[in-house]
Order: C-alpha cells, then sequence, then structure tokens
C-alpha cells in the first residue's frame, strides 16, 4: 500500500469526520480542514492523538496552500436550516470553495473529488434521478443557494479538468444519516430520532408523502473511496444512493416503533420548493465501482438510534 496525504475539508463535519477516520485506517496522512460552521471539535476529538491526522482551522472561502496527493471537498452546510441561515455565504463556500481547491489541486497536480448532491435535480420531474437528467431547480428559491452553489461547483470542476487537465470526481451524494450528525442538525433522521427519544412530539412537514431515499453513512464511505481510486478517466458525475424510497410518514413510524417512543405524529407547513421524490438510479455507480448500498434502512436506523441515545444520557 502506498501511504497517501489526504486533504478533507469539510473534515469536522458529519461524513467529513466518519472520511478522515477511514483514510487514517486505510493507512493514509489527513489533514483536515474546517471552519467549524456545522462540524463539531467532537468529532474529531479522539483523532487529535494520531500523529497521522492534522487538523486545521480555515474557511475554504479563502485560498489555502498545502502538498497534499488526493483532496476530498467536503466543506458545505448540508442542512437545509443551516445553508439558508447566511444563503450568501453558502454560495461563497461552495463556489469560491471549489475555485480556492481546484487551484490548489491544479497547482500541486492534486485529484479532487466534489462532494455535490441529489439537489442538483432540485423537485425532479424524472424518477428514479439517473446522471443525464439535468434537473428541476427554482434558481430564486429557498433551496438555491445550495442547490445552484452545487450546480455552478460542478461546472467549475467538468472546466478545470477540460481546462487545465485537473483529475476530477463529481458524486452527487442522496440523503445521508448516521451516528456523528449533529443533534439539532435540522435534517429529517436527525430530527425524527431525536423527538422519539425523548418522547417529543415528531414535527412532519407537510402531508408527509413526500419520498427520500436513506443512506447509510459507511456505504457512502465505501463510494467516496471507490470513486477517489476508480479509472482515471472516470469523472462521474455519478449517484451514490440508496435506492430504496420512503415516505416521510414510512420513516416516522418506524422510527417510533425502533424507539418504542411514545411521540404523537404532528403536522407543520411544507418549506417552500421542498422535493416530492428523491430516488437515485445507481446503475452507473455499480458498473463504475462495483458498489452498490450494504445497510438497509432498519439496520442503520438502529445503530443512528444507538448513537444519539448515548449522546442524550450523556
Ligand atoms: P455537515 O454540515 O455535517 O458538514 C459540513 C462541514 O463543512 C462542517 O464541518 C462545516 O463546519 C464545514 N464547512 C462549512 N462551510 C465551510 C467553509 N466555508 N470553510 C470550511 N469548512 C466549512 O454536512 P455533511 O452531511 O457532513 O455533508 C458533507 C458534504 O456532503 C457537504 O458538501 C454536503 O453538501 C454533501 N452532501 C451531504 C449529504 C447528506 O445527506 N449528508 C447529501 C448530499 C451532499
Ligand atoms: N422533514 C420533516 N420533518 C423534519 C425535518 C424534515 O418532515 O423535522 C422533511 C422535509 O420537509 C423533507 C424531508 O423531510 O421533505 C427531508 O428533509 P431533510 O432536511 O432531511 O433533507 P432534504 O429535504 O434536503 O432532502
Amino acid at each position: 500500500m502506498i501511504r497517501k496525504k489526504v486533504l478533507v475539508t469539510g473534515g469536522a463535519g458529519f461524513v467529513g469526520s466518519q472520511l478522515c477516520e477511514r483514510l487514517l485506517n486505510d493507512g493514509h496522512e489527513v489533514v483536515c480542514l474546517d471552519n467549524y460552521f456545522t462540524g463539531q471539535k467532537a468529532n474529531i476529538v479522539h483523532l487529535l492523538d494520531n500523529p497521522f491526522f492534522e487538523m486545521i482551522r480555515h474557511d475554504v472561502t479563502m485560498p489555502f496552500f498545502i502538498e497534499v496527493d488526493e483532496i476530498y471537498n467536503l466543506a458545505c452546510p448540508a442542512s437545509p436550516i443551516h445553508y439558508q441561515y447566511n444563503a450568501i455565504k453558502t454560495m461563497k463556500t461552495s463556489v469560491m470553495g471549489a475555485i480556492n481547491m481546484l487551484g490548489l489541486a491544479k497547482r500541486i497536480k492534486a485529484k479532487i473529488l466534489q462532494a455535490s448532491t441529489s439537489e442538483v435535480y432540485g423537485d425532479p420531474l424524472v424518477h428514479p434521478q439517473v446522471e443525464s437528467y439535468w434537473g428541476h431547480v427554482n434558481p430564486i428559491g429557498e433551496r438555491s443557494c445550495y442547490d445552484e452553489g452545487k450546480r455552478a461547483a460542478e461546472t467549475l470542476f467538468v472546466n478545470y479538468h477540460k481546462q487545465n487537465n485537473v483529475r476530477i470526481k463529481i458524486i452527487r451524494i442522496f440523503n445521508t444519516y448516521g451516528p456523528k450528525m449533529h443533534p439539532h442538525d435540522g435534517r429529517v433522521v436527525s430530527n425524527f430520532i431525536m423527538q422519539a427519544l425523548q418522547n417529543e412530539d415528531i414535527t412532519i412537514y407537510g402531508d408527509g408523502h413526500q419520498t427520500r431515499s436513506f443512506q447509510y453513512v459507511d456505504d457512502l464511505i465505501e463510494g467516496m473511496i471507490r470513486m477517489m481510486a476508480s479509472r482515471e478517466d472516470f469523472t462521474g458525475p455519478v449517484n451514490i444512493g440508496n435506492p430504496y424510497e420512503f415516505t416521510i410518514m414510512e420513516l416516522a413510524n418506524k422510527v417510533i416503533e425502533l424507539t418504542n417512543s411514545k411521540s404523537k405524529i404532528i403536522r407543520m407547513p411544507l418549506p417552500s420548493d421542498d422535493p416530492m421524490q428523491r430516488q437515485p438510479n445507481i446503475d452507473l455507480a455499480k458498473a463504475e465501482l462495483d458498489w452498490s448500498p450494504k445497510i438497509q434502512l432498519d439496520e442503520g436506523l438502529i445503530k443512528t438510534i444507538a448513537y444519539f441515545d448515548a449522546l442524550i444520557k450523556s
């Protein structure tokens, strides 16, 4: 095995911290960069004693220089409440962050992977979503700072590849959950589990008929590693998600059942532009990466519930 030096932006976040851990376990040297907007020191504190791990507080909207072999670009708030908190900053993070990291990759000849999102498909009119679908995004809506920021980042990646031969990899991540999500992150799985464990009302936005396809974080990390190692001329974008689709109502009932909760379900207004359905077509990931998700919803929820339960008790 060749020990690589790897930069992970957004490395103190939910996905980033687990990626750092996996890369260290695989024998690589990891530099984690984060401004701690939605990330937490608690996610990486156990790695700080590792001589092959380094943490740097930095904002990706500012240029950054380092010598590494590979870059995973994850820095960006992912939960709607957090990315809408400062919409301009979110867009700057996606766009200027991509420019800064691509500029770095170009200069040091590093391979770079972009954590894009199923949100590039917006409220999709094609179902399930294939990579060739261009999407249905409102450019001036509540979600546009995130959706359009991520779309622009894909454009930048593709053009740095075309014009400057930067070695790029783009993955489109579908709803991912698991341990180390922030308990007040606002996304549906962490909200429902936290509410159920505390016997608080479960907040369903809208009628609960909207669907999502939930992927356990370990499957995503495996997909990211495989994509980074994929054949040189495969740049993506490739969908990484679990194709089993559930309504939000089904998710609420599952969480209540698995936690044995006394919580009641209540309805809240549906935020504007909330996508009605989402399900990845993963044929490309299967063919190119020999990847498919291994952990189904019940198993993943049980692990995630155990994590939040321990967190509440501590
Ligand atoms: P997260 O909010 O837990 O992690 C994002 C991290 O980026 C945080 O640690 C945050 O502090 C950091 N960050 C934000 N702005 C920054 C900036 N300007 N400079 C430096 N660091 C900054 O979210 P996550 O779920 O771990 O998502 C990680 C990546 O994966 C994001 O790019 C997200 O868009 C993408 N993604 C995630 C999902 C999902 O379901 N989890 C789905 C699609 C795409
Ligand atoms: N949602 C919900 N209750 C919550 C949080 C979210 O009903 O407490 C809904 C939300 O309106 C959306 C779905 O769950 O339809 C997924 O929301 P999340 O924020 O997790 O992800 P995204 O909408 O970005 O896919």
